[in-house]
């Protein structure tokens, strides 16, 4: 007997404590955890700055409307302008999709043109804009999305540039397709993609919603190149499991929202703006130099190990994002079970791809016994099948 819509596939898991990189579960039994939920827990559980950060504003008052002055929201729009690196604004939502909501509005009134180009294999959300730049049939499907203004085409490949003229408004692009299977974009593609789209006089969205905050050994993804974006959303990984998504925009596009363009009830909640504070202030040059070796590390461990491998069709990532590509004869779930009892989690991407987001924080020790149990895991369903 359930009282809840049948919209996920469960495990027959619940965790019920956790603390660092480890969860338990309500028999007691202890996991290392290899997704942050999907990416939320960089920081892991009960990670001691966030806690007392959102500990301290829960003792004072936790939600005040948008109607008056907020500095813990002037506070974290500061750190996220530091971070990104210009001079920025944002505005503050409360998930991934919102933040892109709020980036197609902003990009839509501010050039006064409709026209979107998103790509192949992303993921942008599941409300009704983000859904018109969500490239996943499955979840569109019987819901009446209407496309008109959005042109879907091929991520990483150079004939997607010609199609852009100046009817468009903007591109939005994943630096790495997180549900779309771990897919990582090309240095030149990407930067020949934001020469086009400025040429036409659009704006270039990056969704960093997976990528962002420290994941890939920056604090955002595209600092890996030479781009400068328009546009930059963040969500998952920001508020450290308190609902919060970022719409970040270079600051000449702030005259296109005036009072009344947007808002939200929530957005910005001083719990959320607790959280995120306490994470960004843990976004340091040491921790990224640690996340890009920890990934190094566990990339290497994982393609050692599964050398050979035929049914393996790639190992590919960035930080600590990391994808498996399997071929079809390989059941993830079943790999995924099978982490499960030997006491790691995980989670799928597209394509039959094993998606590996660790916390920041996990240790050398367990990303060595992690790539082990991974391995295994594997090896075992290519033996089951011989
Ligand atoms: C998860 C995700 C979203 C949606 O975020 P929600 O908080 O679930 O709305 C959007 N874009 C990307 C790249 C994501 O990974």
């Amino acid at each position: 007997m359930t009282n809840l819509f049948n919209t996920y596939n469960r495990y027959p898991i619940e965790l019920v404590d956790g603390h660092d990189f480890h969860l338990i579960d309500d028999s007691g039994k202890e996991y290392v955890d290899l997704a942050s939920g999907i990416g939320v827990m960089s920081f892991g559980y009960k990670n001691p700055i966030i806690f007392q950060s959102v500990e301290r504003q829960l003792k004072k008052i936790w939600h005040v409307s948008n109607l008056y002055q907020s500095s813990p929201q002037e506070i974290v729009a500061g750190k996220l302008s530091k971070l990104v690196g210009f001079d920025c604004l944002t505005f503050f939502a409360n998930s991934g999709t919102e933040a892109n909501e709020a980036a197609l509005k902003l990009a839509r009134k501010y050039t006064g043109r409709g026209k979107v180009m998103t790509f192949n294999n992303s993921f942008h959300g599941r409300t009704y804009g983000s859904l018109t730049v969500t490239d996943y049939p499955g979840i569109k499907e019987g819901f009446f999305v209407d496309q008109t203004d959005v042109v879907v085409a091929s991520y990483n490949d150079f004939s997607s540039l010609s199609l852009l003229d100046d009817s468009f408004v903007a591109c939005i692009v994943e630096m790495i397709q997180g549900e779309g299977g771990v897919n990582l974009i090309k240095a030149d593609w990407l930067e020949q993609l934001a020469k086009k789209i400025k040429a036409c006089g659009g704006l270039l969205i990056i969704d960093e919603v997976q990528t962002g905050i420290g994941r890939t050994g920056k604090a955002f993804a595209f600092q890996h190149y030479s781009i400068k974006p328009d546009i930059i959303t963040s969500a998952k990984a920001l508020g450290a499991g308190i609902p919060v998504g970022a719409m970040i925009a270079k600051s000449e596009l702030g005259s296109a929202f005036t009072p009344g363009s947007h808002g939200s009830t929530f957005g910005g909640n001083l719990l959320a703006m607790a959280s995120a504070n306490a994470v960004l202030s843990l976004i340091t040059p040491e921790l990224l130099k640690q996340v890009e070796s920890k990934g190094q590390l566990f990339l290497s461990l994982l393609k050692d190990q599964l050398v050979g491998c035929d049914q393996v069709l790639g190992i590919r990532g960035q930080g600590l994002m990391i994808g498996i590509q399997l071929d079809s004869s390989l059941s993830i779930t079943t790999i995924i079970k099978d982490l499960q009892q030997a006491g790691y989690l995980t989670i799928s991407s597209k394509h039959n791809t094993l998606r590996l987001l660790p916390p920041l924080i996990i240790d050398k020790k367990n990303l060595v016994s992690a790539s082990e149990a991974i391995a295994l895991a594997i090896k075992m369903q290519i033996g089951i099948l011989r």
